[in-house]
């Protein structure tokens, strides 16, 4: 059972935070060889705290409110991954094509599912069943505590008259 994500986790080091099958993903692809033009791999996000999921909803990399994506949950149901250069950094997809290539097989062959179904230009990978994970979560109910305490409020007041 997934529960929300109070911490958000990037890196290597968030990997211990994210779903088995992940993990075993991420290890298959350190173990492959490396694709021309790639020097090796950087890890993004696992899980992701409320507070940053709005800034990545706010900054357009994701259309997801909290408790929507696979990235929200721990152990987190989704882990990004890129290829890198020589230096560390990111390569986009028309820079290392096969590095997405490489992530695109390995994911699929271990049945999860890529980015790249939706043409998306980087390494998100999630668990193709994550949803059915958590059908049974619901969004908080806004001011309901707001509205039992306006409740007793009036209460005190008819007692007090
Ligand atoms: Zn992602």
């Amino acid at each position: 059972m997934s529960e929300l994500a109070s911490t958000t986790r990037r890196g290597w080091a968030g990997l211990a935070h994210a779903d088995p099958a992940l993990q075993a993903f991420v290890a298959g692809l350190v173990q492959s060889p490396l694709p021309d033009g790639v020097a090796g791999w950087a890890i993004g996000h696992t899980t992701r705290d409320a507070a940053d999921q709005a800034a990545e909803l706010a900054a357009g990399r994701s259309n997801a409110e909290f408790g929507e994506s696979p990235h929200n949950y721990q152990p987190s149901m989704a882990v990004d991954v890129w290829p890198i250069d020589n230096e560390g950094n990111v390569l986009d997809r028309p820079d290392a094509p096969e590095g997405y290539r490489l992530i695109a097989e390995l994911a699929e062959a271990a049945g999860l599912t890529g980015g790249f179904r939706w043409g998306w230009d980087f390494g998100h990978v999630e668990l193709s069943d994550w949803r059915d994970r958590v059908e049974t979560w619901a969004p908080p109910r806004a001011g309901s505590g707001t509205l039992l305490a306006l409740l007793l409020g009036a209460l005190l007041l008819l007692v007090r008259t």
